[in-house]
């Protein structure tokens, strides 16, 4: 159901596009055959499928070790995959787990609406005590946008009746009205979710909750405070000692810098930006804009990679890039590009699609192993052994290098990657009326519905390893639409052509827009230039200073100690190096490289003391032949160093 008031795009839905090779192919079966099934087995493994059975004997101390509030999420996103890929790629055997796994969630749900694996068991009395840490809200948010997904792609109710329940059920106790608490979600997600189900259900109490959720966030008297309070606790002793943490600290139109945790700042700006959207509200939508600049001018990696930090899983202050213990969270990259999305729609502009395919082809592929069955939860820039930035310092002098892993005390990352895999089909065109925006690039076919008349527009494309992509219309009679194809922000030097010959077109707002009566056999190519370009990091981050990054296409990249041994930290690219592309077949079945001369310069160090004048000492200088991969592929290959920003002379 379109309910949104106001005139905006809206994506084109999953099961409109189909992905039958190239490079998402290729991850999307990866994900099919290995992380669904990976995730559900660690799901099993670590009870969070019993879980919803509210088995009573499994009280504390046993359970009460391991179990998490937030593991419902878990469930919710991992559910939420399984519809995007049913959609995409009906399986029986699958769905019939789903389907078991929801029944056991509505036996679950109490005759009050109210769901949760944790505190009916083992903290009944604590419901609804702790908005701020408990994240009963959140696992609702997640649970919800998995129901929705899964009514979407099998037609089957009961996951959104249940959910529907839950919301009714949090509708009847949190609000403005007389008689409920004015609390909201510590960890924001709900409010997406609910604007997702009131899409979904039509109705409108849905949107109401968020748009409340979304005011009511960081009003003076701060409702944390006030439940603090009720619980016996001193609000001072929060273990976060701020609200920013939380975003929480002044009400949302007064935000102008991303702060705190940056997967709760992300998934709050995703969900305001849906509530501006679905109530034609300019001032939030300024607000958002003046958050999108601060966050991504002043506090985004490279490789769209948010949050620097470990102590609060998040921002610090402007321009503050560490690199080898750069949090950067698998989901924080994941969330930048669910906030750009919504931002596209809400104010169709490239420049938010740019930033969400910066972070879905390096800060968040980065997560997810080439095999599928390992994931980061912290993307660094730089590695080194014994820097973990996940568990911050761990395995000193071990030597050991940071490499993925199967699954995490807080497993937030590998379903939200699934998720996103899964759904890619989703971000990659929007339409409004007879315009067909195509954000993203690669091998797809979308059936296109232009005022009743059926098109299909098939892309032929090798991008990321080429620029070159070519859409091919095929309509029963002809059809008068405006394709809209994004010039993207790396891109210097582009070339379009319709049937041959070429176009001289300007962008509007990021997008060249061709407008015409299509005939069926119509082919349009569009050439985007991927020179090897150097990045240089803005004058004021001091962590990258002298150095550069590598980008070629949307794809970041990075040196590995596997290609170019050792002492990473020494190795310079001169400025006069020339840098050139290949695609080097044997190595992940298919990757472009970047290659150069590079030198490697190094005190001639005779002894071990740390420290020694250059009066005494020459610098040794080598050059050879550097290699540089694409930096979601990296840690895939025997363990060594890895650097992103490498000196520049
Ligand atoms: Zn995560």
């Amino acid at each position: 159901m379109n309910t949104n008031a106001f005139n905006h795009p809206r994506p084109i839905p999953l099961d409109q596009v189909r992905i039958e090779k190239g490079f998402w192919e290729e991850r999307q079966t990866v994900n099919r055959e290995t992380t669904i099934p990976a995730i559900y087995n660690k799901m099993e493994e670590t009870g969070r499928i019993k879980a919803w059975t509210l088995d009573p004997s499994r009280k504390p101390p046993s359970y009460h070790s391991v179990v998490h509030m937030f593991w419902d999420s878990d469930t919710g996103k991992w559910l939420e995959s399984v519809a995007y890929s049913l959609t995409t790629h009906p399986d029986e055997a699958l769905q019939k787990i789903a389907d078991e796994l929801i029944d056991m969630i509505e036996k679950a749900q109490f005759e009050d609406g109210y769901l949760n694996t944790y505190f009916p068991v083992l903290e009944p009395e604590n419901q609804w005590k702790n908005l701020r840490d408990w994240h009963e809200m959140y696992n609702a948010g997640h649970l919800i946008e998995g129901a929705v997904a899964y009514f979407q792609a099998t037609g089957k109710r009961k996951m959104l009746d249940v959910l529907s329940r839950f919301a009714d059920h949090i509708d009847e106790r949190f609000g403005p009205d007389e008689g409920k608490k004015r609390g909201y979600p510590g960890h924001p997600e709900l409010e997406l979710a609910l604007v997702k189900l009131y899409r979904e259900t039509g109705e409108k109490r849905y949107l109401d909750l968020a748009t409340y959720f979304v005011d009511e966030r960081g009003q003076d008297p701060n409702y944390f405070d006030i439940e603090a309070a009720e619980r016996g606790d001193n609000p001072e002793d929060f273990w976060a000692q701020t609200y920013n943490y939380c975003q929480a600290h002044e009400p949302i139109r007064d935000q102008d810098t991303a702060t705190g945790h940056a997967v709760r700042a992300c998934y709050l700006y995703a969900g305001v930006a849906d509530v501006a959207l679905e109530n034609g509200d300019e001032e939030l939508l300024n607000v958002l804009r003046n958050l999108w600049a601060d966050l991504t001018q002043h506090q985004m990696y490279v490789t769209g990679g948010l949050g620097p930090a470990h102590s609060n899983e998040g921002f610090t202050f402007a321009y503050d890039m560490p690199t080898e213990t750069a949090y950067a969270e698998t989901c924080a990259a994941i969330s930048l590009a669910f906030w750009g999305h919504r931002m596209f729609h809400l104010d169709p502009d490239s420049r938010y699609i740019d930033i969400m395919e910066r972070a879905i082809y390096n800060g968040s592929l980065s997560g997810v192993s080439v095999e599928g069955d390992t994931f980061f939860y912290a993307n660094p820039l730089a590695s080194y052994p014994n820097v973990d930035p996940y568990s911050k310092w761990s395995g000193i002098n071990t030597d050991e290098h940071y490499r993925r892993s199967e699954w995490f005390y807080c497993p937030c990352c590998p379903p939200n990657l699934s998720r996103l895999v899964s759904s890619i089909g989703e971000y990659s065109y929007s339409q409004l009326g007879e315009r067909v925006y195509a954000h993203l690039y690669h091998d797809n076919s979308v059936s296109l519905d232009l005022n009743g008349q059926a098109v299909e527009l098939t892309q032929v494309t090798q991008y990321p390893w080429d620029g070159t992509v070519q859409f091919t219309v095929k309509a029963d009679s002809p059809t008068a639409f405006e394709l809209a194809l994004r010039i993207p922000d790396w891109c210097h030097t582009y070339g379009v052509s319709i049937n041959g010959e070429a176009q001289s077109l300007t962008p509007e707002k990021g997008y060249v827009v061709i407008a015409r009566e299509w005939v069926s056999g119509d082919v349009v190519e569009l050439t985007l230039a991927m020179p090897v370009e150097r990045v240089l990091p803005h004058p004021n981050v001091r962590q990258a200073a002298g150095q550069v990054a590598l980008q070629r296409g949307p794809l970041v990249y990075c040196l590995e100690g596997v290609d170019n041994g050792e002492r990473l930290a020494n190795v310079v690219i001169p400025e006069s190096s020339d840098l050139t592309a290949h695609l080097e077949a044997d190595l992940f079945k298919g990757v472009v490289v970047i290659t150069g001369e590079a030198l490697r310069i190094e005190p001639q160090r005779e002894d071990e003391s740390l420290y020694r004048h250059r009066s005494q000492e020459g610098l040794s200088e080598e050059s050879f032949t550097f290699k540089a991969i694409p930096y979601y592929l990296w840690a895939n290959r025997e363990p060594g160093e890895m650097r992103v920003w490498v000196r520049s002379s």
